[in-house]
């Protein structure tokens, strides 16, 4: 009786940890704290989306591929300049880094000297990726923002390892980096 107490109530905890937006199929994690599943999905209010993204960037050993609507969270801009400052290869695509809603932490890091582009052939630059030594995708509605960590109803899927994803993925960056006009941060 005392094991299937027990076992409701792990299940019940459990069950409860995923609502709030736990991620799934824990299997250990990598050297840098993040998580090193094939796949964990998260959710927003407060479901670890932005802390998963940053758990991403801190891990970055040589490239970081930022594509956003949107990049105003002050935490996730600094994940981005540490890493640019150990070393990684950064470039970060925004719909309108010098006149939207980003220009603030846009203007910081590019006058830090991070690579910062701005892609306006679009009626919305939507897309949405963050992509960590060719290895790991970061996809969703997340916007880089505390307000979608905070207050919004969001997703966001990390990949890590599907070769055939990460390409494509990959592909679609170069092409809108292709036309994306430099910001120098002015
Ligand atoms: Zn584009």
């Amino acid at each position: 009786m005392a094991t299937l107490l027990f076992a409701v109530i792990a299940f019940t905890g459990g069950y409860l940890a995923g609502l709030h937006g736990a991620p799934t199929q824990a299997q250990g994690a990598s050297p840098n704290g993040a998580a090193a599943r094939p796949a964990a999905c998260y959710f927003s209010p407060n479901g670890g989306c932005r802390d998963a993204v940053i758990d991403q960037i801190n891990g970055a050993q040589t490239s970081i591929e930022v594509q956003a609507y949107t990049l105003t969270s002050p935490a996730i801009g600094d994940a981005i300049l540490r890493a640019y400052r150990r070393g990684v290869q950064v470039a970060v695509v925004l719909d309108a880094a010098k006149t939207g809603e980003s220009r603030e932490v846009a203007a910081q890091l590019a006058q830090a000297g991070v690579p910062i582009y701005t892609d306006m052939t679009h009626g919305v630059a939507d897309s949405r990726l963050v992509l960590v030594d060719n290895q790991v995708i970061a996809t969703g509605s997340f916007n880089l923002s505390d307000a979608a960590e905070q207050d919004n109803c969001e997703n966001l899927i990390v990949l890590r390892g599907n070769a055939q994803a990460q390409a494509a993925c990959e592909n679609h960056f170069r092409l809108h980096l292709q036309h994306a006009q430099k910001f120098d941060g002015n």
